[in-house]
């Protein structure tokens, strides 16, 4: 069975993230799923436990400072080599924004199709993909090379399959023009208690309706009860209720929960680009019009700081 490269995406704080296992779980359809750390001294061994856990059989490692001490561009010269080496079937990589711009990369040095934010590949290589802002869904396929797909975050159930990978340290041959960005400084951003928003099962998302930062309480309030993430929308953001790092959108992060609610947002085009691919979506809005209640599954016609209470109130009691 051919390999399927998938491009690991994990940190030493948060381990191995979701859509990592996501991926193993989509390669195992397209053949022998073989995971790529790319990172600092020891990521491989960190991380294969939790990668053997989820299917991979083995392990490619390009580890230290040649790869880790400078922006994306060494790795996709790693990938782009062990792709020529090994002949893969395809490869995945996480729809985020490393994971994207080391796919473009790839792609143009070896002279390949690429499509970004799929939702799942079919075994002849065919990816459901998002596009347009989120609002179409298409059946694309690489006609050029091997399929290179990055994943959306959330897409799938990660599967457990049990295998034992075997590491093989790969040789780390980079160029200058590889090392024009180098890594000055790293702030790892505050883990709360809550999950990390695009990996996160359920997000409750507040917008400028909230009305002021200190009411934003009540979404978080909401997200803790249900175990949840927070977002926010642009006017929220732009307002100075909540930080930039929650927006939801197209210029903000993608998510896509089992269940996302929208409290006190409008529904522009903007904001659903960032989360119209969640499971089930329920809006809190006074307004019977807003746009929100056309994508919603369930939808609240009121007063959010009536609602919301009240909802808040009743899980409280289960
Ligand atoms: P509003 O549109 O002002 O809606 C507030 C809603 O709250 C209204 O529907 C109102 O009825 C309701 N409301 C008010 N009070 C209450 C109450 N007490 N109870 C219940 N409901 C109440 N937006 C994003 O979100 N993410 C993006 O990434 C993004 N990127 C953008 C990129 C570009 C290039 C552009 C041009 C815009 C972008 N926007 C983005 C902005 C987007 O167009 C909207 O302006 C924004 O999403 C509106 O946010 P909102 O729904 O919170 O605010």
């Amino acid at each position: 069975m051919a390999e399927v490269l998938v491009v690991v995406e994990a940190s030493q704080a948060a381990g191995v993230k979701k859509v990592t296992l996501e991926m193993l779980t989509i390669a195992r359809t397209l053949g022998s799923p073989s995971a790529v750390v790319l990172g600092g001294a020891g990521a491989a061994a960190a991380f294969a436990a939790k990668l053997g856990e989820f299917g991979a059989e083995k392990i490619y490692a390009a580890e230290g400072d040649e790869v880790d001490g400078y922006l994306v561009a060494p790795k996709a010269t790693v990938i782009a080599e062990l792709v020529k080496s090994v002949q893969p079937a395809a490869v995945l990589l996480g729809s985020t924004q490393e994971g994207k711009e080391i796919a473009a990369r790839l792609a143009i040095k070896l002279d390949n199709g690429l499509l970004t934010d799929a939702v799942d590949v079919a075994a002849d290589g065919t990816a459901t993909q998002v596009v347009f802002a989120g609002s179409t869904i298409v059946k694309s396929k690489v006609t050029k090379g091997l399929p290179i797909v990055t994943i959306r975050p959330n897409s799938t159930t990660p599967v457990p399959a049990a295998a034992t990978p075997a590491v093989e340290q790969l040789t780390i041959a980079v160029s200058d023009t590889d090392k024009l960005a180098k890594v000055v400084e790293r702030v790892a951003e505050q883990k709360g208690s809550r999950p990390e928003l695009t990996e996160a099962g359920i997000v409750v998302s507040g917008g400028r309706g909230i009305g002021n930062a200190d009411n934003f309480k009540l979404v978080e309030e909401l997200a803790d009860l249900l175990g949840g993430a927070v977002g926010a929308s642009r006017a929220a953001v732009d307002s100075g209720y909540y930080p930039h790092q929650f927006q939801v959108g197209q210029t903000g992060k993608t998510v896509s929960p089992q269940l996302y609610l929208a409290l006190g947002i409008s529904g522009a085009i903007q904001h659903r680009a960032g989360m119209q691919t969640s499971k089930t979506i329920v809006a809190v809005n006074k307004d019977a019009e807003a746009p929100i209640f056309e994508l919603a599954d369930f939808g609240v016609v009121g007063d959010l700081f009536k609602v919301v209470p009240q909802a808040a109130e009743e899980i409280r009691k289960r």
